[in-house]
């Protein structure tokens, strides 16, 4: 036999060697990739725009059972009707349940009639654990300064952009918070994060949270805490909480 068809069949049996060997080693990885972890749980995510089925309802249209007023053992008496609760100067509403890390989402809408400016109009607010401000604001065609504009971790970081809808229209807000937690020397905290998508557009990726926003109800990191919103004597409207504990 020439050298060089030796040469040949040698080269692509090394060839062929190589390849059984990269296949089987493909094999193991993907096999390994397939043993980890536990199933996902099945849930139904709802209809576009529902509520999936392991979140905590918090307000379905139907009463303010799940919140208490803003001072201890009060009523929240924000009106309901037609599925909608509305801030009517009656205080700040909070939930009775409360909650560490979350999976929020919230339907907002401000006043059709435009009053007021800068933070005047439209203002409320969605607290995390009472403490953490996301600013509710109409900040279509208003300017105030950029801290505390819709979106905002208010008086900490401005939301990346302005994506208002009129005002009178319904907005939302799809927000992942973890929580800050009482540090394990007991002194200070081990910082938070959030991230926020408005009218399903990012507008917090991630910032950290530390400290409580100006005018929180509640100060100090804590495992749980209640959610509320913020009356702040506008007549904003809310529809379609809910929660996931993370
Ligand atoms: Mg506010």
């Amino acid at each position: 036999m020439k050298k060089e068809i030796v040469m040949n069949r040698l080269q692509t049996l090394m060839l062929s060697m190589a390849l059984a060997a990269s296949c089987a080693a493909f094999r193991s990885v993907a096999d390994e990739s397939k043993d980890q972890g536990a199933e996902p749980k099945v849930i139904d995510p709802g209809p576009s725009g529902g509520r999936p089925s392991d979140a905590i309802n918090l307000f379905d249209g139907t009463d303010l059972s799940k919140w208490r007023g803003d001072k201890e053992n009060s009523e929240a008496k924000w009106e309901v009707k037609e599925g909608v609760a509305t801030v009517n100067g009656k205080g700040s509403i909070l939930t009775k349940e409360e909650f560490g890390d979350c999976q929020l989402h919230v339907e907002w809408a401000a006043p059709a009639e435009v009053k007021g400016q800068g933070q005047g109009r439209g203002n409320s607010g969605v607290y995390l654990q009472g403490r953490y401000e996301v600013q509710v604001l109409d900040c279509f065609q208003n300017k105030t300064y950029a801290n505390g504009m819709t979106g905002a971790l208010y008086s900490k970081f401005a939301p990346l952009v302005n994506a208002c809808r009129k005002p009178g229209e319904w907005q939302s807000y799809d927000i992942i918070f973890h929580a800050p937690k009482p540090a394990p020397d007991g002194k200070g905290a081990v910082p938070g994060s959030l991230t926020v998508l408005f009218n399903g557009v990012l507008i917090q990726d991630h910032v950290p949270v530390t400290g409580s926003t100006t005018a929180a109800k509640f100060g100090g990191a804590v495992e749980k805490g209640p959610l509320m919103l913020q009356d702040h004597g506008n007549p904003v409207r809310y529809r379609n909480i809910w929660l996931r504990p993370l």
